[in-house]
């Protein structure tokens, strides 16, 4: 066989393997049951010499790799926030590693620079995002709030720490509230401020920031000799899915010269819904903004939207210009390398495109409000039971609850409660479930956002909370 025949062979060989996967998705435990160094143990110690057999390696993957994947794509996966892929996603993924372009500049695939710029507008628009924002996509939210830090620092130093680094005793203050994710702490450490630095301002009881305690911290550093520097709110935090005041927020970054990030990783998606238009309230006064299509807009990871509404500053921020990347083109074109933190970059919008031209706006809506319906399904029926408590308000999917039986029982009963009920659940491999700790309790957190969850693994997993329960309560 010639090389393109055995790739036309395999290939066709493999399309079949992922087809018969999701066919039988099901029956994979969700959370890989593997220990550690269960998998390192089985492979060879060393590389091969030799060539071996496409099918030879196909069978190590199936006989090896699969027992320690966790299975992020099985409907019955409830766990963190999804990581979905769909079937136009995984195609255009194919079509991405087959082109093989590095998409640098604009000059090394103009299609691919193109094509970024039109799906970054068409889900601007299609989500209601300011009509003069610019996009880029940039592989995580981790990535995308740090180049948002690097911009304020840029933007408040008049470019003079990119150049020369920080120099007299100046000190910034950042601020997040207490829930907001543990990237923006890591990004504030990698961009060089320190973690002290970092201010958590409290929230109230639903997780939202406090804008008064905000204020009120900015104020007080001010009067202490800091500089603020910026605030990173929240549209839809990790724990609970808390919705900062963006509005309140952006105001108080306005008026006291602070810069507005906003962190809507997850919950960003769901803008694309009318009825949830509110997500994007207050965002006209933000300056930069990101969310995830590899989270719940069934794109496969990684693809996250970082838009900004001064381009200039952005590109400023981290532009180079050696000789031999200039091109005859810099002034008419988005050179992408100028937009963040990689030179290289893969063609991430092919994916992204597949997918919205499949589906359609109006399919991937359809699909949001059936897994909003399942969460509110889901709330309805543990309340029903009568034996567990809600513990965050249900804005979109996720839904954050505890296992509370009558009597008297103290924190640490309910959180080792909750614990057992985590561990057996997953253990049994039926479906898949994370917790968080919300003002000390250990929560259960269940999203219902799997690209093909359904009624029926919500009803499954229903059955299967209660017989844990129902088993722990009958002493076994
Ligand atoms: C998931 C999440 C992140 C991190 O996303 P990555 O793309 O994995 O870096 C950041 N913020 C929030 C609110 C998240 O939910």
């Amino acid at each position: 066989m010639t090389e393109i025949e055995e790739f036309k062979k395999y290939g066709h060989q493999l399309i079949d393997w992922i087809a018969d996967y999701y066919e039988n998705i099901e029956q994979f435990p969700v959370k890989s049951q593997a220990v550690p160094r269960e998998i390192y143990n089985t492979i060879s110690e060393k590389a091969p010499d030799d060539s071996e057999s496409f099918d030879d390696v196909l069978k190590d993957f199936e006989d090896k790799i699969l027992k320690g994947i966790t299975h992020w794509q099985h409907p019955s996966f409830f766990a963190y926030f999804n990581a979905n892929t769909s079937f136009p996603s995984i195609l255009g993924e194919l079509l991405t590693s087959a082109i093989g372009a590095q998409c640098m500049i604009w000059e090394t695939s103009p299609a691919a620079a193109e094509l970024e710029e039109k799906v970054c507008n068409w889900l601007r628009d299609a989500c209601g995002l300011p009509a003069h924002w610019h996009g880029v996509i940039q592989d995580t939210a981790s990535t995308a709030t740090l180049v948002a830090l690097l911009m304020a620092r840029e933007k408040h130093s008049d470019f003079m720490i990119n150049k020369a680094g920080f120099t007299g005793n100046e000190k910034f203050a950042f601020y997040c509230s207490a829930e907001a994710h543990s990237s923006i702490e890591k990004d504030v450490k990698i961009a060089g401020f320190g973690s002290e630095s970092l201010r958590k301002i409290p929230v109230d009881e639903q997780y939202a920031m406090k804008p008064e305690m905000l204020e009120r911290q900015i104020e007080k550093d001010m009067a202490d000799g800091f500089t603020p520097l910026c605030v990173i709110s929240a549209v839809g935090t990790t724990g609970s899915l808390a919705f900062d005041p963006v509005h309140e927020i952006g105001r108080i970054c306005r008026r006291l010269g602070l810069f507005h990030h906003v962190d809507a990783a997850y919950a960003g998606n769901a803008a694309i819904l009318p009825e949830f238009k509110w997500l994007t309230d207050g965002l006209d006064l933000a300056d930069t903004y990101v969310f995830n299509p590899h989270k719940w807009m069934f794109t496969n990871f990684d693809c996250s939207l970082f838009y900004t509404a001064d381009k200039g500053l952005l590109i400023r921020t981290f532009e180079i210009l050696p000789e031999y990347l200039k091109t005859d083109h810099d002034n008419e074109v988005n050179n992408y390398r100028d937009w963040g933190i990689q030179l290289g970059r893969r063609f991430r919008a092919l994916k992204l495109w597949f997918v919205l031209r499949s589906f359609g706006l109006e399919g991937i809506r359809k699909r949001f409000r059936e897994h909003v319906r399942l969460a509110n399904y889901f709330v309805e029926q543990i309340l029903l039971d009568g034996r567990f408590e809600l513990l965050a308000p249900v804005k979109l999917n996720l839904v954050c609850f505890w296992y509370k039986p009558h009597g008297d029982h103290s924190i640490d009963e309910l959180n080792d409660l909750n614990k057992t009920i985590e561990k057996r659940i997953n253990d049994t491999g039926k479906a898949y479930i994370t917790h968080t700790k919300l003002e000390g309790r250990y929560t259960l957190r269940i999203v219902t956002g799997q690209t093909n969850v359904s009624q029926c693994h919500v009803d499954d997993f229903l059955r299967l909370l209660k017989e844990t329960v129902d088993e722990m309560e009958s002493g076994k």
